[in-house]
């Protein structure tokens, strides 16, 4: 039986973080995981904004890119030496943008817009997949366009739950798998996102296609909380709560699961645990 880990962008920002994520995973060695990555840091934002330059004809396209170069390229360099595979593969990734910002943009704008922001979560799972290997963390890259089979509904793929079961269920077969959040893929291979915040869904969907034993969401924050501590000083955590619980919260606007992500989990009755990557120790909430 496989568990399901998803990994947001603050999970990963920088290099202590990173090292914090392979200590949590090493700790799960022996266990059966599918690690799902979301893009590091706000990288899904900067590439959002080298796509506003580029669809609507702006100059500074390239400084975008260069942005999202160089904070990729720095923590490569921390992490790994100069002469490591990793960079060729990271730097084919940059010249998939490259190549596709040499033509002139298309004329579907959400179509532009999936094939350039996904790139985020490849770089991510690259980096990561080999950063785990270097660490001892045994671990097989799987690509999300042959797991998840979506509609070519630009920006908000919705699912081909069948084939998504299908792929899923065939393809995931390592001790230690890795993907990329927030990715799909149509019948006509064109790359697909699934909306922003889209990375705790794919682990719900893939949970969902292996009858998982439970999804952990690795979060900045200790645990669930009973009101928001940006408004309200005297806050609780919240060790359980039920599945409807979270999709009435979620209705009236509190940010942390969205109602997508449960829905597929509540169906199979599949636990969700929000864990801390700062407070490993700290019981979270189900
Ligand atoms: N990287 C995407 C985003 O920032 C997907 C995710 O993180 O869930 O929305």
């Amino acid at each position: 039986m496989y568990q399901v880990f998803k990994f947001g962008g603050a999970s990963i920002e920088n290099v202590n973080r990173i090292k914090g994520v392979g200590d949590i995973l090493l700790s799960y060695n022996n266990s059966n995981l599918v690690i799902v990555f979301s893009a590091m840091g706000k990288v899904t934002n900067m590439l959002e904004d080298l796509v506003d330059s580029y669809v609507n004809e702006k100059e500074d396209v390239f400084q975008h890119l260069q942005k999202v170069k160089s904070f990729h390229q720095e923590i490569i360099d921390e992490l790994f030496d100069k002469k490591h595979s990793v960079r060729n593969t990271v730097n084919n990734l940059f010249l998939e943008i490259e190549w596709i910002l040499e033509v002139n943009p298309n004329y579907q704008p959400s179509y532009d817009y999936d094939q350039i922001v996904s790139i985020g979560e490849f770089l991510s799972t690259t980096i990561m997949h080999s950063y785990l290997l270097e660490r001892g963390f045994k671990n097989t890259l799987y690509d999300a366009r042959d797991l998840i089979r979506t509609d070519n509904t630009y920006r908000n793929a919705k699912i081909d739950w069948k084939l998504t079961n299908d792929f899923i269920n065939k393809k995931l077969k390592d001790k230690h798998c890795i993907t990329q959040g927030f990715i799909g893929c149509t019948s006509e291979n064109f790359t697909t996102t699934l909306g922003r915040e889209g990375s705790d869904f794919s682990a719900a969907i893939i949970a969902f296609g292996l009858n998982a034993d439970q999804v952990v969401i690795w979060k900045d924050v200790p645990s669930m909380m009973n009101a928001d501590p940006k408004f309200f000083d005297d806050v609780k955590p919240i060790e359980k709560i039920s599945y409807d619980e979270v999709i009435e919260l979620a209705y009236f606007g509190a940010k942390i699961i969205h109602p997508k992500t449960i829905q597929p989990l509540k169906k199979k009755k599949i636990p969700l645990y929000i864990k801390s990557f700062l407070h490993r120790d700290s019981v979270g909430t189900k």
